[in-house]
C-alpha cells in the first residue's frame, strides 16, 4: 500500500476508534509501519479535522518530518517497530473497561478462552510510568513480550497487528474481554482456565493463524459449515 493510502487509513482507523466507542477525543493514537520507519497520528489534533498531511512520518531514530509534531506516545510505537519485526500497525487507546482494569493494575487472566487472541494465557498490565516517557515504553515492551496487546497501568491499552485493521480489531476484542472480566468481577470471582486448557486453545489459534489453514477453508468447505 502506498504511503498516501496509509495516511488515509491511519485517519480512518482513528475515526473508527471513536465511532466504535473505544476512544474518546484525542487521547488515543495510531501508527503504521513504512519503509525505514512509521507513520503516526499527530499530537493535539482532533481526528475529525485531521488531513493526510497532518499524519507524521518518523524514522526509527525518533526523527520526524512534516509540519505536525507526532503523538506524545511515539516512543513506544518506535520501540515496538524496532523490536518486533512482525508488527505492522499499532493502536493505543484509553478505552473505558481496559482502562478501568489498568487503573487497578490488574492483568486480565484466562477467565475466557478468547484471552488467547492476544497471544498468550493472560493480558499483562505494564507498571505505571509517565505518558510519553522512555520508562513507559520499556514497561510496555516488557508487558508485550510474547503478546499482541497489553494494558498500561493508570493509562490505557496497546494493541498490535500486522495491518491497521488487525490492530483495531484486537483493540476492540481486548476492550470486550476487559468489559466481560469487569462484569464477572461484579458478581464473584471468575473461574480461570488452567494452563493446560489454555495450551489447547493457543495451539488451535496458532493453527488457524497459518495462511495454509485459511487457504484450505477458502478452497474447501465454507467456514459456516464448520462446527
Ligand atoms: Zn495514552
Amino acid at each position: 500500500m502506498s504511503e498516501a493510502k496509509l495516511r488515509h487509513e491511519i485517519i480512518a482507523t482513528a475515526l473508527r476508534m471513536n465511532t466504535l466507542g473505544i476512544n474518546r477525543g484525542k487521547s488515543g493514537n495510531v501508527s503504521v509501519r513504512v519503509d525505514g520507519g512509521f507513520l503516526i497520528t499527530p499530537t493535539g489534533l482532533a481526528y475529525e479535522s485531521m488531513q493526510s498531511e497532518d499524519v507524521v512520518a518518523m524514522d526509527l531514530d525518533g526523527e520526524s518530518r512534516g509540519s505536525r509534531l507526532p503523538s506524545s506516545e511515539w516512543r513506544f510505537h518506535r520501540d515496538v517497530y524496532a523490536a518486533r519485526p512482525e508488527v505492522g500497525a499499532i493502536v493505543h487507546t484509553h478505552s473505558p473497561f481496559a482502562t478501568t482494569l489498568a487503573c487497578l493494575g490488574r492483568d486480565i487472566p484466562a477467565f475466557h478462552y478468547m484471552i488467547a487472541v492476544a497471544g498468550g494465557k493472560n493480558i499483562r498490565c505494564a507498571p505505571y510510568a509517565t505518558f510519553g516517557t522512555q520508562p513507559l515504553s520499556d514497561h510496555a515492551l516488557h508487558a508485550l513480550a510474547g503478546r499482541k496487546a497489553c494494558l498500561l497501568a493508570n493509562h490505557g491499552m496497546i494493541a498490535l497487528g500486522v495491518a491497521l485493521v488487525d490492530a483495531l480489531a484486537l483493540a476492540v476484542e481486548v476492550e470486550g474481554l476487559a468489559e466481560q472480566y469487569w462484569r464477572a468481577l461484579q458478581i464473584g470471582e471468575p473461574n480461570l482456565l488452567t494452563d493446560a486448557e489454555m495450551d489447547v486453545v493457543l495451539a488451535k489459534f496458532a493453527k488457524y493463524g497459518q495462511p495454509q489453514s485459511r487457504g484450505r477453508v477458502a478452497r474447501g468447505r465454507k467456514p459456516e459449515a464448520k462446527r
